[in-house]
């Protein structure tokens, strides 16, 4: 009789490599899909158990804003003639590539002025800028996640069982306490779920991208063991991960580490940037505490370009400023 197949989890490779165990975390696979949730469900994308006369989350910061400029006659001229010569050198010259020269690069750069797209259509220059206008916009729900769902990926402060995380559909650029970061502001409350009563009418906001309006779905939570990044883990432990993975015909990464999808908990993956540690202003090295993955079925969102937006918040106090990350 065969041996019945090991299926390739984290469980599997620590009973092989009993020193990843010391590197190991629970996480939370959320897996959201189209539904019709209540205030009593964990969720995303659905309505929130919000204590009446409790503050709905108002983001203040800069959004940033695409400005359309039109190219005056001479600027769009200039460029054409350079699009012309281009064109012009790839007709004499099959498969060979157009010596760009200084000259043309340096008038396209004068026409761009700092811009980041040109529409050759409209012939207008696309410019991000930062919008201070304006009362400020109510947040959306993302998530809320109840304890029972997941007991062990999330440090529930005393006396809170309900996590609630919502965002403004918006982009901002490096908005306050988040440097080096383009997507929506995030905001966390934790609640009891004992708590009476929701607020009826929440309020939306007047403006939105719609990739960052998710679907109602409900979810299916599963309780993994994750492991870390290869840039995380000794070198000699991330060999014996690798070689197991092949053994097995799978990737290290993804498949018994960083796994994919919405979760709690867990390790986040370093595949775009490496290991760039994020610490609190405490000092304490944070960690991962919730991820939302682009999609186009459930919720449907996207952030970055279709990646992940990790939530990362202090071990110390829960209560210190969380940190952005999308990769
Ligand atoms: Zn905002
Ligand atoms: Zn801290």
């Amino acid at each position: 009789m065969p041996a019945p197949a090991v299926s390739p989890t984290a469980e599997s490779l620590m009973a092989e490599v009993p020193a990843l165990a010391a590197h190991a975390r629970t996480a939370t696979l959320l897996r959201p899909s189209e539904g019709a949730p209540g205030v009593r469900d964990s969720s995303a994308g659905g309505p929130l158990l919000w204590p009446e006369g409790k503050p709905w989350p108002v983001c203040r910061a800069p959004h940033a804003v695409q400005v359309r400029e039109k190219l005056t006659d001479d600027e769009r001229e200039a460029w054409q003639r350079i699009d012309r010569a281009r064109r012009e050198h790839r007709r004499r010259n099959p498969g060979r590539s157009y010596p760009v020269t200084e000259e043309d690069a340096r008038i396209q750069e004068q026409i761009m002025a700092g811009a980041s797209g040109l529409d050759k259509v409209t012939w207008e220059r696309m410019r991000w800028v930062q919008d201070t206008s304006g009362p400020g916009v109510p947040m959306v729900p993302v998530l809320q996640l109840y304890a029972r769902d997941a007991p062990a990926a999330v440090p529930w402060p005393d006396g809170a069982d309900v996590l609630q995380m919502l965002w403004c559909p918006n982009e901002h650029s490096d908005p306050p306490g988040q440097p080096r970061y383009w997507g929506p502001t995030v905001a966390l409350r934790y609640r009891s779920s004992s708590c009476a009563g929701t607020l009826p009418d929440p309020p939306r906001p007047d403006r939105a991208d719609d990739c960052y309006l998710p679907r109602p779905c409900v979810l299916d939570p599963l309780e993994v063991t994750d492991l870390p990044d290869e840039n995380e883990i000794p070198e000699d432990l991330c060999a014996e991960g690798d070689r197991w993975a092949e053994a097995h015909g799978v990737e290290y990464h993804r498949t018994p580490a960083c796994r994919p999808g919405w979760k709690a908990g867990g390790w986040p993956s370093r595949h775009l940037t490496g290991l760039v540690p994020v610490d609190c202003s405490c000092g304490a090295r944070m960690r991962l505490l919730l991820t939302v993955d682009s999609s186009h079925d459930g919720p449907s969102v996207t952030v970055g370009r279709h990646g992940e937006l990790r939530v990362f918040t202090c071990p110390a106090d829960p209560a210190h400023p969380l940190s952005l990350n999308i990769q």
